[in-house]
Parts: structure tokens; sequence; C-alpha cells
């Protein structure tokens, strides 16, 4: 009945992290049926979605049928908020009394969209959450400190409350300033953290200049999950995060609609499982529309949260792009992999002097330089009828010495990894925009004339 001590010991669920894939495929069609026709049944807008699209529940019969099912767009969901049943619209599928989270999306664009959950939903959430860090290794004897605002976005609640489901000690950092949360990780000598990875360079940043303390020696912090932007799968933002805390910095990604959805393990193949157990992940080709089952071809995201109840996730375009791995990883989970993580999203990706452009390509030139500080900022305006870009960028005061020879290579590897030429702008150091939690670098200033 119990799975062996050393299976255990590996995954959250050895059952369900080891299923074969056409185990898996049963299992997830059979789910998706159901969320399916839980939301046919219950929700005005879904319904009306999926009449329109001339389909019903009984239609899908195969794994094959679920791309039929017409996909969400998170326009749909802004369009049908703040209505009857007030404010989340007839998306919900519970009554309202059942809601017991509110969030909302955290995007920089747009009317954020609510988010109600129920409490089943809410320990949904946690699950999701604890099957990424156990993956990360998190167990029972780990002190958790979580440097988060615990405000109106889900971000790191479900980090949490996961934490506590497997069992460690959860140090809750709320409304401590940087410089308190340092001290406190130093006085109980915490060994994990959660962060954005602007978040985790910048504490180091300020554990060193305020208060003379090396996070890789003088703190007890010895493994970090980020989320909230790509930087953890950006192999040069990874590096400083890792040398700047002595500690394995792993990725994670989610999103308030959707839920933790995939997740790099302790092994780390270059890449992020997706947890097939909670979700159906689909790469959709952004031309053709057709379903991506080969390895390295790159898609858009389409995911469905199998098993959220009280406003589904049910073929979601997520707009993030990425490829699935040729190689099984070696931590044994069959959970596919998407090779280097999420490569940006399809909204992010933008055409410059005709050549298309992800800006964490950038980010990952800038993090590779050794020169230069942490921060940056691109910028993209029209000159008469032509693209102009322009990187603004700080270098180190002991590295001033070296100032053309890092100019140099900074050229050089733009040229080689995003193919456009740029005009550099070195500013004093310090003097570029700091940023809290997320940080906003590229700036696309072309629609605004
Ligand atoms: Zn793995």
């Amino acid at each position: 009945m119990k799975a062996s001590q050393k299976e255990s010991d590996v995954y959250w669920n050895p059952l369900i992290e080891t299923l074969p894939m056409e185990k898996m495929r049963d299992l997830q069609l059979k789910k998706f049926k159901r969320i399916l026709e839980w939301a046919y049944e219950r929700s005005k807008f879904h319904r009306g979605l999926y009449q329109q699209a001339g389909l019903e529940p009984g239609d899908i019969k195969t794994y094959e049928d679920v791309s039929k099912i017409p996909k969400v767009e998170k326009a749909m969901m802004r369009d049908i908020q703040r209505k009857d049943p007030f404010p989340y619209g007839d998306a919900l599928c519970v009554p309202l009394e059942e809601v017991t989270e509110f969030r909302q999306t955290s995007g920089t664009t747009g009317t954020p969209v609510y988010q109600p959950d129920t409490w089943q939903d809410w320990e949904w959430w946690a699950e999701a959450w604890a099957y990424l860090l156990y993956a990360q290794s998190y167990r029972k004897t780990d002190r958790v400190f979580l440097p988060f605002g615990y405000n109106i976005f889900v971000a790191f609640w479900a980090g949490h409350y996961a934490a506590e489901k497997i069992g460690c000690e959860v140090i809750p950092g709320g409304v401590l300033d940087t410089e308190a949360r340092i001290l406190k990780i130093q006085e109980l000598r915490a060994n994990a953290m959660m962060a954005t990875p602007t978040y985790v360079l910048g504490m180091a940043d300020t554990a060193k200049k305020k208060l003379g303390i090396d996070p890789a020696r003088d703190l007890t912090i010895r493994k970090i999950t980020c989320a909230g932007e790509p930087g953890a799968s950006i192999p040069s933002t990874k590096q400083r995060m890792e040398e700047a805390w002595g500690a394995k910095v792993y990725d994670h990604v989610g999103a308030t609609e959707i839920g933790a959805w995939g997740f790099e393990c302790t092994a780390q193949p270059g890449g992020l499982h997706v947890n097939e157990a909670l979700f159906l992940t689909q790469l959709e080709d952004i031309e053709t529309g057709k379903i991506i089952e080969e390895p390295g071809r790159k898609g858009k995201i389409i995911i469905t949260a199998l098993d959220r109840i009280a406003q589904p996730c049910i073929r979601f375009d997520s707009k993030d792009v990425a490829e699935w791995s040729k190689e099984p990883c070696p931590c044994g989970r069959t959970f596919r992999i998407i090779q280097g993580g999420v490569a940006g999203r399809a909204d992010d990706i933008t055409k410059i002097k005709g050549v298309l452009l992800a800006p964490s390509a950038i980010e990952e030139v800038v993090h590779s330089i050794k020169g230069l500080s942490n921060e940056f900022e691109a910028v993209v305006t029209k000159k008469g009828d032509l693209d102009d870009i322009t990187l603004k960028i700080e270098i180190l005061p002991e590295e001033e010495k070296n100032r053309e020879a890092i100019l140099t290579q900074l050229k050089d590897q733009l040229r080689l990894k995003t193919n456009l030429g740029y005009n550099i702008e070195v500013h004093p150091f310090n003097s570029l925009p700091r940023y809290e939690v997320k940080a906003k670098r590229f700036k696309d200033l072309r629609k605004h004339g």
C-alpha cells in the first residue's frame, strides 16, 4: 500500500508522478470531461461559448477531441467581470456563498481580472504548490521564509500553505521591510525562501550595501523558489541569484487564472515539468492552431485546470510560448518538460526592425556580463519610419576600468543572441529604476508616438 521509502522521499505523489503516459492521458480525459460538464451545466458564459461552437460535453470522446473546445482568453474574462453575480460575472459555477477567497490578476496592462475560489479550490492551490515544493526538496526539516506582502495577489500565498502542508516551518515576512526581512532570516537561520527574481537580487544588494551582510557567506538560505518573472529560467539571471545567495534557485510557473502549473525539479534538466496530475497542458502552433506533440517546436501554451471549480479554467490561452523537451527527466517523473522554461509571452514577443525579439533575451545577455549591474532598461521608439532600440545599463564601480571591453562584449552578445543593433547608454551606477517585486525593464513606445 505504501510506496517504498525511496520513492516516497522523491515524489509528493509517487503513483501519479510516475504514471505511464497512456494512463495519464486516460485520467486527464476523464477529468477534462468532468470539468467541462460542470461548467456547461452551471455557467452561462461557458455554455454560451460551447453552444456557439455547436458542441456539448458529450461530443468529447477522445483525447484529440479536447482541442475542439473553444479557447478562453483573458479579455473574455475581463468582459464578464463586475456583472452578476457581482463581482465575478457568469463564469462562476458555485453559489456566491461558497466563495471563500478573492484574488485578482497582477498584470501590468488592462483591468485586473477577479478570481474567486472556494475552500476546496484553495486546498487545490496548496496541493499544486506542494508538488512543486516537494520536487524542489522542501521537507519537514526546512524553515521557510516568505519575504512577501500577503496582499490581494495570489503570488506566494499558496506557497505558504503548501509549505505548511508538507510540514515545513513557515515564517511570514509580511509587513517587514527588506532590511528587517534579511535580519529575521539571519536571526532565525531560515534555509529556504520564495520570491520574484527581481526581489531575490534586490535583497542581496540591500544586504551587502546597507547591512554589510553577504548572503552567500553570512546567511543560511540554501534553496530559493522563484515565481512571477521568467528570471529563474534565464541561465545568467539564475547564476547571479545562486552566486549572490550561495543557494540553489528553482523556477516555477503559474498564473492567477490557471494555478501553479509548472515547476523545476532538483534534477534541473534545463526545463520545467508541467503538472499533468492537475492540469492538461497543450502546445498549439501559433500560426495554424494545430496541437504540437513533438519536441523542439515552439507553440503557445493552452491549459485546463482539471479540478478548479468556482471559476473554471478550461482551455485558457496563457499566451506563454514554449517547446517540449526531447529528453525524459532523470528524476523519473513522467510529467513532460518544457525546454528552457517559458520563453516569453506571445504578447511580449515583438517585431523590431523586422526581427522577432523576446525581451527575456536581452536580460539573458545583460546578466551574463560580469561588469554590469542587475538593472537595465530597453526602450523601443520610432525615428521616422524606422524602429530604434536603446539599451540603458550600469557598469559596476569596481569594473569601470574595463568599460571598453565590457561594452564590446555587450554589443557582440546582443548582436549574436538577438540579431539586433542597439544604442547603448551607460548610466551612473544606482541611477536606473529599482523594482520591489516585478520589474518593468522593457518599454515599447512606438504605439504612443
Ligand atoms: Zn525532473
